[in-house]
């Protein structure tokens, strides 16, 4: 028996980066996993790997049900698919404003809106959402971004007050610079991508990023028994970016 044995999780955007530590933890714990990803290749066994678009309210309910009837039900949800825009107010349209809300808040609610009926069945039903300090941190050429994860922060509390009646749990963590694949191709797409990552580091109270498996730790806890009075709150795991409030020397 392990921390998690005998639960049943499901992960979007889990074949990669922070979803795809975070599917490692949960099965090294003892749960029963499945992926919703848009591109599940790659996804280790004993993970159940499923093709879904959060983006997509009819690929969302097929792939959660599906994930539902294979592994038994679900008891926690890890809304974690999220994609990136860079710019102030003048640079993205507003086809691009549609889609990044559409894929990191509405996503969100389509998937829990699908695991709900599951979640009430479970005795131990927990949803975590990968927001982000962009969420509060008021960072520059991060207008779209930021205000898509300050509504994941806000979905977050609301859902929490929503449902705690229910025994469900909703919590999000708020990931600093994490080193993902995600990180990577930012860098790569730079004139020289080491200074950039040098640059990069240099901006971290730590002196270096955090890891896709820190995050997915901070996960862990907050899907799990060890979490089981925390609801609504927002965990970060950002090497003290937000709460030291350092500056440059
Ligand atoms: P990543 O790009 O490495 O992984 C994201 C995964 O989500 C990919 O596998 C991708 O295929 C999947 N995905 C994207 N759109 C999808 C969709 N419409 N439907 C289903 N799956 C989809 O990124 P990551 O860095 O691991 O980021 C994961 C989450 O963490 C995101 O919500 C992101 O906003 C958040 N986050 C990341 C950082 C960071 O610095 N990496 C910091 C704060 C928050």
């Amino acid at each position: 028996m392990t921390e998690l044995s005998g639960l049943r999780a499901v992960v979007t955007g889990g074949a990669s980066g922070i979803g795809l530590a975070t599917a490692r933890a949960l099965a090294a714990r003892g749960a029963a996993v499945a992926v919703l990803d848009l591109d599940p290749a790659g996804v280790p066994e004993p993970v159940l790997s499923l093709k879904a678009d959060v983006g997509d309210d009819a690929s969302v309910r097929t792939a959660v049900d599906t994930a539902a009837a294979r592994l038994g039900g679900i008891d926690i949800l890890v809304n974690n698919a999220g994609i990136g825009a860079a710019g102030t107010v003048e640079d993205n349209d507003d086809e691009q404003w549609h889609r990044v809300l559409d894929v990191n808040v509405v996503g969100m609610v389509r998937t829990t809106r699908a695991a709900l009926p599951h979640l009430r069945r479970s005795a131990h039903a927990a949803v975590v959402n990968t927001c982000s300090i962009a969420a509060t941190a008021g960072l520059p050429q991060r207008a779209l971004y930021s205000a898509s994860k300050g509504a994941v922060l806000s979905l977050t509390l609301a859902m929490a007050a929503d449902h705690v009646r229910e025994g469900i749990r909703v919590n999000c963590v708020n990931p600093g610079t994490a080193d993902t694949p995600w990180v990577g191709r930012l860098l790569e797409a730079a004139e020289d991508p080491r200074a950039e990552r040098a640059a990069l580091e240099g901006r971290q109270p730590m002196g270096r990023l955090v890891t896709a498996e820190e995050v997915a730790a901070a996960i862990v806890y907050l899907a799990g028994p060890a979490a089981a009075s925390v609801t609504g709150t927002a965990l970060a795991v950002d090497g003290g970016m937000q709460g030291l409030r350092l500056r440059p020397a």
